[in-house]
Order: C-alpha cells, then sequence, then structure tokens
C-alpha cells in the first residue's frame, strides 16, 4: 500500500465515521411518520382465518391489503410496518404493544366485515372516542373512507362505539391506552352481493391502493412524512378491561359476525356441533352441500378443510355453509 492510497483509506474511515456519528445524533433523533399496519386475524385459533366466503378468506385478505399499503407508503417515505409478517396469531394487545416498540404515530387494523342476514353491505370505519385520538383517527379514517367510496362502496360512516371499558373494539382500546391514535378499517362486506361485485370488479389491489391514497393524503395534510403527529396522553384502561373479548380483532365466528358495528358474536352463539358426515367404505367423507352437490373428501383434505375454520365454535357448522366446489377450491382440488 502505498502512502497515497493509505491516506485515502484514512479519509474513507474518517468519513465513514464521522457519517456514523451524524446518523447517531440527528438522523436517531429526526422524527418522522410512523405507521403501523394490522392485517386483523391470522393463525390457527380463535384469531384464525376472520370472515371466510370463498375463494376470499379474511386473514388472506387483510395481509395482501397491509402488504400492498406497506409498499406504497414507503415509496411516499413513510416508515411503515406490520404488526405481523407471516399467518402469525397475535392477541390484540401484543399487536398494540408491537407498535409502541416502533414509536408508532398511527395504527391502523384491516379488516372485512360479514353480516349474519348477508344483507348489510358498506365501507365502516372505527376510531376512538376519546379527545385527540377522535380527531386524528377521524381525519386519517374520512381521507380513507373518501377513497374507498370512490371504488363505489358505501359510506357506512367513521364511527365510535362505547364498551363497558372506554372504546369498544380491543385494538382501538389497547392502541390508545398506549397512546397511539388507532382505527380499524372495515373494507367492506365479503358475504355481500352488492360488496362483492365491488371487490370481484376492482380486485383486492384496489382497495389496499385506496387505503394507501387516504393515508398519504391524511399525511400530506399533516405536514408529509418527514412530521409527527402529536402525542396525547394515553387513554387508562380500567380495572378488568383487557379481560373484554369485545373485538373487531379476534374470535368472531366467521358467518355470524356483528351486525352495523355491533358485539362480535361469540363462539357460543354457534349453532350446536353437528352430529357429523357420512363415509364410504374407504373413510372418505361424504359431504352434500346446501345446493345438493355431493363431494368426497379425504381425512386429509377434510381436516386441512376444518382448520380453516379453526374457531372455538363448531368448524364442521361453517364447512356446511359452503358449496363443494368452493371447498374444492380451498384445498386445490
Ligand atoms: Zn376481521
Amino acid at each position: 500500500m502505498t502512502l497515497y492510497n493509505r491516506k485515502i483509506l484514512t479519509d474513507i474511515i474518517k468519513t465513514a465515521v464521522v457519517c456514523f456519528f451524524i446518523t447517531l445524533v440527528f438522523g436517531v433523533k429526526a422524527q418522522a411518520m410512523t405507521i403501523v399496519l394490522d392485517p386483523g386475524h391470522g393463525g390457527i385459533g380463535t384469531s384464525g382465518a376472520g370472515a371466510i366466503y370463498p375463494p376470499y378468506m379474511e386473514k388472506a385478505l387483510n395481509m395482501a391489503i397491509a402488504s400492498q399499503v406497506k409498499s406504497e407508503l414507503e415509496g411516499a417515505g413513510i416508515t411503515t410496518y406490520l404488526t405481523r409478517s407471516g399467518d402469525a396469531s397475535l392477541t390484540l394487545d401484543q399487536r398494540a404493544a408491537y407498535a409502541k416498540s416502533v414509536n408508532a404515530d398511527l395504527l391502523i387494523s384491516i379488516h372485512f366485515n360479514s353480516s349474519g342476514g348477508h344483507n348489510l353491505n358498506g365501507s365502516e370505519i372505527w376510531t376512538s372516542l376519546y379527545g385527540t385520538y377522535y380527531t386524528t383517527g377521524y381525519a386519517v379514517g374520512s381521507n380513507i373512507m373518501q377513497q374507498l367510496t370512490g371504488l363505489g362502496f358505501m359510506s357506512k360512516g367513521v364511527k365510535t362505539k362505547l364498551g363497558n371499558s372506554g372504546d369498544y373494539y380491543g385494538i382501538i382500546r389497547y392502541g390508545v391506552g398506549l397512546g397511539i391514535p388507532t382505527i380499524i378499517v372495515e373494507h367492506c362486506f365479503m358475504d355481500n352481493a352488492i360488496d362483492r361485485a365491488i371487490l370481484d370488479s376492482k380486485g383486492v389491489s384496489a382497495l389496499a391502493h385506496a387505503d394507501a391514497t387516504g393515508i398519504i393524503n391524511y399525511v400530506n395534510s399533516v405536514g408529509g412524512a418527514g412530521s409527527t403527529i402529536e402525542k396525547s396522553n394515553p387513554i387508562a384502561l380500567e380495572a378488568g378491561a383487557t379481560s373484554n373479548g369485545n373485538t373487531a380483532g379476534v374470535a368472531a365466528p366467521p358467518t355470524i359476525k356483528a351486525n352495523t358495528g355491533a358485539a362480535a358474536s361469540t363462539a357460543s352463539s354457534a349453532p350446536a356441533a353437528s352430529s357429523g358426515f357420512p363415509k364410504d367404505a374407504s373413510g372418505n367423507i361424504i359431504f352434500t352441500d346446501k345446493n345438493g352437490t355431493t363431494g368426497t373428501f379425504t381425512q386429509d383434505e377434510w381436516n386441512r378443510l376444518l382448520g380453516n375454520w379453526a374457531y372455538t365454535g363448531n368448524p364442521e357448522y361453517y364447512i356446511r355453509q359452503v358449496p363443494v366446489g368452493d371447498l374444492n377450491a380451498m384445498i386445490g382440488k
């Protein structure tokens, strides 16, 4: 190594060291908008699939939307994280705690709706009841709603709901309990013909783009990606609040979920356990759907289908609601 080369090397090292300290002092302290997206549901168990109306499964829709919104927000310079990166089961307080751990300015929980009578439709956004949590949530929610209605969905409003312990919905209650403005976006009703027609024709990607556009419009309205949302005092949870089961994020059996934002039904309100299904001589399950179409499934296939309905209720009840053709599609037959 010549003396000249050594000098260049030394300069490079000096520059690197200076850059490192600039990053340490200014970069880390520099505040910028941080948004956490929460793809609702995930994993097997009570928080598993969410609503299922083949070919749509809520947890997968939520993840597809969240992933695209993340990349669009990052494209706009907004730091964005997801509460889950795979098909994982997380509690609502874990999701809020994660948002807190990355110092989120906003927590946006992504969901799809359904109703017992399949007769409700439209987009519905929930925000906190309290002070700046309300105004911030209302503002970002209204921006998202404007984009969703632009796709053709009816607006059911940007709303609040009171429970026994403050905000009714768990993810909002936990979020504001940690000082983070939190909203739930119920994009549309997966089980409703009007909403399905829009979902099918526009495509899931259009919904994600609508969310991202609404969020970016909101962020620009408060100073852009380089700014932050002023933090308010956390809304204290009352004693026992954490044990409330009233959530948009967990445990709602798929076909009997909340009407118009009413309480998510509990598993115990699902119909009584079935008496099982007939089997052929080889032990395959013979299933006749409500249209009278019969399908034959191996025990392995059946288990995979049951796994999609891994609720605390009775999974076979939910299978009965689905045409044979859709069941086949779900297991790739
Ligand atoms: Zn949901």
